[in-house]
């Protein structure tokens, strides 16, 4: 399973220390929300960003998402007030839904990679306040904090690699082969692919499989719970591919 991965980035084998969970749409249901929040906000400063195109953009920052809009329909890059306006508009919408849910699988997910002696971490783009209660609720003990990777450890949203190499130097300054990326979004596939991890992508969403693997999806399930029946084997078989 590993072979093409480890032929491709030119290392000798794989070395498993960590999983990198990127958050929304993997450990949380809370892409459908963000989706929504972006086309009302968007809507009511008269800019068109549809549903679904929603989804292609997720991982970026707020910011570049509103540049690109803007840059389409009107030509012109955003202000900085713009911006604020704008991406304040889409955190209202997204707070007034209810709390998203965990992800089913997800739990099963994380505790599986803790079972197997390896630890589960956390890289996402997101700011949110009350995130760390969030997780602590959601995934009691699961995940450490201080090797929590979001909005404010980076300067550059994905799909630059830099939140998964930020990952990598939080966990101990590790190399992309001792880790593993589990991501549900086309950028964020690529951002992990170009740190030079594995990348599991989980299609979550309503994009098509082929997105997910042209950005560089090393494998691919439709589900967390699909993942959390195959993680194990995946994590044993790391130690052993290069040997095939
Ligand atoms: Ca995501």
């Amino acid at each position: 399973m590993f072979s093409e991965y480890l032929n491709t980035h030119g290392y000798a084998s794989m070395c498993l220390k960590t999983v990198m969970f990127d958050m929304d749409g993997v450990l949380f249901d809370s892409m459908p929300y963000h989706a929504k929040s972006w086309n009302h906000a968007m809507a009511d400063f008269g800019l068109d960003l549809p549903v679904d195109e929603a989804f292609t953009h997720e991982g970026r920052t707020g910011s570049s998402t509103i540049e690109i809009v803007m840059r389409r329909q009107w030509g012109r890059s955003p202000s900085e007030d713009e911006c604020k306006e704008i991406y304040a508009r889409k955190s209202m919408y997204f707070n007034e839904f209810p709390e998203a849910t965990r992800m089913p699988g997800a739990y099963e997910c994380a505790s599986e990679v803790r079972r197997m002696g390896l630890t589960p971490i956390i890289v996402t783009g997101s700011g949110q306040v009350s995130l760390l209660d969030r997780i602590e609720r959601n995934f009691k003990g699961l995940f450490k904090s201080e090797w929590m990777v979001c909005a404010r450890d980076v300067k550059y949203g994905k799909p630059h690699p830099e939140p998964y190499l930020m990952g990598l130097r939080k966990a101990g300054d590790l190399q992309p082969f001792n880790s593993m990326v589990i991501e549900n979004a086309p950028l964020g596939v690529e951002a992990g692919h170009r740190a030079g991890c594995f990348v599991i992508a989980v299609n979550t969403g309503p994009l098509s499989d082929r997105i997910l693997l042209d950005a560089g999806a090393d494998i691919l399930f439709h589900s967390m719970t699909e993942l959390s029946h195959s993680l194990a084997g995946i994590i044993t078989s790391s130690g052993t591919s290069y040997r095939s």
